[in-house]
């Protein structure tokens, strides 16, 4: 399951996340402050779908699995609006 930056939509593998970025990266990414490819960068446009994992974040709080399910049922139901 995927999680995606609430700044530029970038998708991640969950593991990645809770596993393989330092402490500083993951706390950036979490705050919604950047992920590894965007942080200290401009974000011409937030993605629709980092607009969705903001709210869902918000949401699920400290589930992480909850939200990496909810973000790929919300892939499935938009199809390819989910990446535009
Ligand atoms: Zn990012």
């Amino acid at each position: 399951m995927d999680l995606y930056c609430k700044r530029c939509g970038e998708p991640y593998d969950y593991y990645h996340i809770q596993h393989e970025i330092t402490a500083t990266e993951r706390r950036r990414y979490w705050d919604g402050e950047g992920c590894p490819s965007c942080y200290g960068k401009t974000v011409d446009k937030t993605p629709f779908r980092a607009h969705v994992a903001g709210a869902l974040q918000d949401l699920f709080g400290d589930d992480v699995d909850g939200l990496a399910a909810e973000m790929e049922d919300a892939e499935q139901m938009m199809g390819s609006s989910f990446w535009e």
